[in-house]
């Protein structure tokens, strides 16, 4: 009897065992449904034997076999890899590889963008001018559109017209071209571009980590579809991973406008299962050039896998935070050394673990530092105190002045701040009550349209209220600035202004975001008033002023990485001004304008703010000049978490006496120390060296099991994004 060894996607260390009947065929990566207890799961077999531990006739069937393709060894190889490095079980990691597999047909692609001729498509088509046919007729009107034929003039079409149409899509004769300006753009590279793609293609073939590092606006992208291209042309496949779902329907239509006759398919959690599956299908049997995606991407099958790219690789987005805690760029990297294929990191900001890197050579960094768009240059910082006197609800005079310039010139203008809701705080101001969440150790978000308090971390909401609990006050204020409250300022301040705000609120709905990014693109929006949200990677062409309010909040805040994200997040926003030639403007409200983070943005000097962060890590021995592990555990109440964090931090010790060069922390409560009704603690574990770390961390992890914690939830994160 043939025995299946199946990995199945729960907290479970080990493999189950199951007989596989006759006629049934597995090998290891199969995915096969099995039952464990009542329960019917998928796993993934990850060795076939002819004996097991279990006795025969205890051993259950396998039920059905998926018909999804195997996983391929370099897959297996990898989740194995995670499952390790991670700290966590084998099936939960493989779980991360399958496309899901339950529910939606692939849905009909909706395609909305307009079609253009190709240049393939002008040389192979111009034989049709002037003749009398239906092609011909297609030909003439199409040619005759510079930004292609719309989906409502596609509509039009007669039926034999649409097939000619759908043809010459198949042959890479016409493509999908992105709205508006992106049209004409056939990427012309400069002089950095080309030095850095020739660097990129110099290196197909063999594992090559590259650091591009440009300015915003610089032409990251250009440079990785120049080298995309190529390896493209020479029979690869390219894997682009992007830090969120908004920027991938943009990052598309630049690669179908770039690479016309590249079949790419996009994949994230947005996608309908059936389309995740059929692209995750597409990818594995090699028929998709490209595949475009956010973080679990990494782990798409690609047999001839020959360049990976990751934008703006410091974005924290592509740490997942719970279940299997990776890094996606992390992973990435150790998937480009396992294929031996060049990789290519890119950001205006890097994250000091590639910068690290790259100060030690062991990355190539690749610079580019002029601005892409002819006659574009970086813009000019003004700082602004904060505390002004004539400002009306957080906007001081300097930012109104320059708003009303902006507008009277008839360009666009950002306001920025990184916090959604009214105001993020309401408090008394006879008592000093301050509205908080009974189940987070969180303050209440006004949002006033609502009339309600909101926790944004656990979703609890309240109503308004009227009076002060403590002392009965009817005087209640909302303090501080959210979008909303500066939606309503602006909007009093420039009352012929048209404002849009774009935030996780205003978004919410499917297809929001991208509606209010077409009238941004088409000008019917003067202002825009937004968070984070607004910072990666949209280009705004007639966007010139960039304001920028409470930003002082982020820079004394008790997270060792609060310092290097604001710089990242003020960087990416003030370089969403002046991108197209016109000249911009940033006006920054503070009241420490000397602080590091700012001479860097005027000075527009990432290195040296990096270094000296860098430098400050090597001191205090943290990440990157440490590799920590971090032990999170989570109860109703508190004595529970003390208790079990009380064992660990024992079982750790002990461990320590064979484990020289792991140093050990005593458990603490976590920076939230309250969280939707739990409450939560955490200890520390650090090493100079990553492998001995993991080598310390994979034994306790398995003392672990052996501690108490039937009320105790708890997980290791390796490489947390904060502590
Ligand atoms: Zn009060
Ligand atoms: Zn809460």
């Amino acid at each position: 009897v043939t025995i299946a060894r199946v990995a199945l996607p729960i907290n479970a260390e080990q493999a189950f065992d199951y007989w596989l009947p006759a006629g049934l065929e597995v090998k290891p990566g199969s995915v096969v449904r099995v039952r464990l207890g009542r329960k019917a799961l998928l796993g993934v077999v990850v060795a076939c034997t002819e004996d097991s531990a279990v006795d025969a006739a205890r051993l259950a069937p396998i039920d059905e076999i998926s018909p999804l393709t195997p996983l391929p060894a370099d897959v297996l190889e990898l989740a194995g890899f995670v499952a390790g490095y991670y700290q966590a079980p084998l099936g939960l990691a493989l779980a991360l590889a399958l496309p899901p597999l339950a529910g939606g047909v692939p849905a009909r692609r909706r395609e909305e963008s307009p079609l253009a001729l190709t240049v393939a498509g002008r040389a192979a088509l111009s034989q049709l001018a002037g003749r009398s046919s239906i092609a011909a007729a297609l030909h003439a009107q199409i040619a005759a559109l510079p930004n292609g034929l719309t989906i409502d003039e596609r509509k039009q079409l007669s039926v034999a017209q649409r097939r000619v149409l759908s043809q010459w899509r198949k042959a890479g004769h016409v493509a999908a071209v992105p709205a508006l300006r992106d049209s004409a753009s056939v990427p012309q590279l400069n002089l950095d571009q080309r030095d850095a793609a020739a660097a990129i293609i110099g290196k197909l073939g063999t594992f090559a980590p590259f650091l591009l590092q440009g300015i915003t606006g610089s032409g990251k992208t250009e440079v990785y579809l120049t080298a995309a291209a190529e390896a493209i042309a020479r029979g690869g496949q390219v894997l682009v991973l992007v830090p969120e779902i908004n920027l991938t329907p943009q990052f598309e239509a630049r690669v179908r406008a770039a690479l016309p006759s590249a079949t790419a398919v996009s994949l994230h959690s947005g996608l309908a299962a059936g389309d995740r599956r059929a692209a995750w299908q597409a990818a594995y049997d090699g028929t998709a050039a490209l595949v475009l995606g956010t973080r679990l991407a990494v782990f798409t099958p690609l047999p001839r896998l020959a360049l990976i790219v990751v934008d703006e690789e410091h974005d924290a987005s592509f740490k997942q935070q719970e279940g299997v805690r990776y890094h996606a760029r992390d992973v990435a990297v150790f998937r480009a050394r396992q294929r031996d294929v060049p990789i290519v990191l890119g950001s205006a900001t890097p994250a000091l673990e590639s910068w690290h890197h790259a100060r030690q050579d062991r990355y190539q960094r690749l610079l580019l530092t002029t601005r892409a768009s002819p006659g574009a240059t970086l813009p000019r910082t003004i700082f602004a105190p904060d505390r002004d006197a004539r400002a009306q609800e957080g906007l001081g005079s300097v930012l109104l002045a320059g708003l009303r310039r902006c507008l009277a010139r008839g360009e666009q203008a950002l306001v920025f701040v990184n916090r959604r809701g009214y105001a993020p705080s309401y408090k008394c101001t006879a008592c000093g009550w301050e509205a908080g969440c009974p189940r987070c150790s969180a303050r209440l978000t006004v949002h006033r349209d609502a009339r309600q308090l909101r926790c944004h971390h656990c979703g609890h909401i309240e109503q308004l209220h009227a009076a002060c609990p403590t002392c009965g006050n009817i005087d209640l204020l909302p303090r501080g600035i959210g979008t909303q409250r500066l939606e309503r300022a602006l909007a009093s301040a420039l009352p012929s202004a048209r404002i849009a705000r774009i935030d996780r609120d205003s978004t919410r709905r499917r297809g929001a975001f991208a509606s209010l990014r077409t009238q941004v693109e088409e000008g019917t929006v003067d202002v825009l008033v937004g968070t984070q949200m607004l910072a990666k990677g949209h280009d705004f062409p007639r966007l010139t002023l960039v304001g920028v309010l409470g930003a002082d909040n982020a820079l004394y805040s008790a997270d060792f990485r609060a310092t290097e994200r604001a710089a990242a997040l003020l960087m990416q926003v003030a370089g969403r001004a002046g991108r197209a030639g016109l000249a911009g403007e940033v006006i920054v409200q503070t009241d420490f304008p000397d602080h590091a983070v700012y001479r860097a943005l005027a000075t527009d000097d990432y290195d040296r703010l990096a270094d000296t962060l860098l430098h400050e890590r090597k001191i205090a021995r943290l990440p990157p000049c440490a590799y920590v592990g971090l032990l999170l555990a989570q109860a109703h109440a508190r004595a529970d978490v003390d208790r079990f964090l009380g064992a660990a931090h024992a079982a750790a010790l002990a461990l320590e006496q064979t484990d020289a060069g792991v140093e050990i922390f005593s458990p603490v409560p976590a920076l939230m120390a309250r969280r939707a009704g739990f409450e939560r603690g955490q200890m520390v574990v650090q090493s100079n060296r990553r492998g001995e770390l993991q080598r310390f961390l994979t034994r306790w992890r398995a003392t672990l099991a052996a501690v108490p914690s039937s009320r105790v939830r708890f997980a290791i994160d390796v490489d947390p994004m904060g502590f």
